[in-house]
């Protein structure tokens, strides 16, 4: 039996085993399981400590004060709480607001939410690397823009943005920048200062910690007001309630601390598994980049194979565990609508695949992967002739 390589990091990531380790000492009665928020004893100062402590580890990684992490359930909930919550607090400001039609589905339909509320929205298309540029959220710009929301790096096809130009841009025209960062921690430096960043969403599972826990940056001054979407408590300034989940809070501390120490190498790493996948396809026909690798991550590849059914690939590459697009389109033959918009043909999106790498990605999963694919392109060609 061979094993499976896992190639679908940027679906999520596993948990790190030095991650898991200081989770499992904040379960159990002999651990630190106790409320964060109980006040009247020793073990509720623990885990508070704990708390503050990986939201330090967390704001270290992005420049941050740790009173400007927010804890959420995810980058979902975070994207939800910086776009409807910033949006709602500041609606006597203005109704409009930018993104673009590549982002996740976690902010362009909440996007679209908050058009059904009345909200205006702008839709920026990218170019055929998947970026938007900077003149495109210049021309966009309105007197009534209060919100700007444009990710850090592109879930499907790993492109950046020139986050730094498109903060400058929003301020300029007196609106807040936000910034979905799931996919760009512990791959891209990001510093919320140096960038000029309002609000940022972040994710736990992308990069080695615990699904199920996330964090919104939400700068401190000038004071930036969010109506909060969850009630009860006041926890997180009043941004968040709920009790904390302090396994989840430090699992992801810990994870972040690693992608401060090791997320440098582990891309310099990487970069050399993208470049052996790609010299290894080198002599096959009919294999297109949609990633433009000039302007992207090295952990993710997005490759259009001509004339090849894309479910038929992925089948017969039942031993890799990949992606055709993103993850939460997986259920729906359509092609993927960031394909789609960056003017990918249809067939050729249909026959795509996405290859996300990580930490425990090795020589010999690409090598698999390679005489794999080679063999299922050479078997599928065989039959359509
Ligand atoms: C995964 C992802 C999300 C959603 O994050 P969750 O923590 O799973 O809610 C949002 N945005 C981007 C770009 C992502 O890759």
């Amino acid at each position: 039996m061979t094993k499976t390589v896992y190639l679908d990091y940027a679906a999520t990531t596993p948990v790190d085993p030095r991650v898991a380790e200081v989770m499992s000492r904040y379960l159990t009665l002999d651990g630190i399981f106790a409320n964060p928020a109980s006040r009247s004893h020793m073990l509720g100062w623990q885990a508070e400590q704990a708390v503050e402590g990986a939201r330090r580890q967390v704001a270290d990684l992005i420049g941050a004060d740790p009173r400007e992490i927010v804890w959420t359930s995810g980058a979902t909930e975070a994207d939800n709480l910086a776009l409807i919550g910033f949006m709602r607090a500041n609606r006597a400001r203005g109704r409009h607001l930018v993104t673009s039609t590549v982002e996740h589905k976690a902010v362009v339909d909440t996007a679209h939410a908050l058009e059904a509320e009345g909200f205006e929205v702008t839709w920026l298309a990218p170019g055929s690397d998947g970026r938007i540029a900077p003149e495109q959220l210049q021309d966009a710009m309105r007197p009534d823009t209060v919100l700007v929301s444009l990710m850090a790096v592109n879930n499907e096809l790993g492109c950046i943005h020139d986050l730094g130009a498109m903060a400058g841009i929003a301020h300029a025209g007196g609106a807040v920048f936000h910034v979905d960062a799931a996919q760009a921690v512990g791959r891209i430096p990001l510093d919320v200062e140096r960038l000029g960043i309002d609000l940022m969403s972040l994710s736990g599972h992308k990069v080695y910690g615990p699904k199920g826990i996330g964090a919104l940056y939400v700068k401190r001054s000038p004071d930036i007001r969010l109506e909060a979407l969850i009630h009860g408590g006041g926890h997180e300034r009043g941004m968040r309630s709920g009790t904390l989940a302090t396994h989840q809070i430090v699992g992801m501390g810990e994870a972040f601390a690693l992608a401060a120490a090791e997320g440098e190498a582990d891309q310099a790493r990487i970069t050399g598994l993208r470049d052996r996948l790609l010299d290894g396809l080198a002599g096959c026909r009919g294999v297109h980049r949609n990633t433009d690798i000039s302007v992207s991550v090295p952990n993710i590849l997005n490759l259009a194979f001509e004339g090849i059914d894309g479910e038929s690939l992925l089948m017969a590459l039942r031993d890799i565990a990949l992606s055709t697009g993103s993850a939460c389109n997986s259920a729906s033959v359509e092609p993927s609508y960031v394909l789609k918009a960056i003017g990918v043909p249809r067939p050729l999106a249909l026959a795509s695949l996405r290859f996300s790498f990580g930490r425990f990605t090795t020589e010999a999963d690409i090598d698999q992967t390679l005489h794999a694919l080679t063999h299922a392109l050479e078997g599928l060609r065989r039959q359509a002739i």
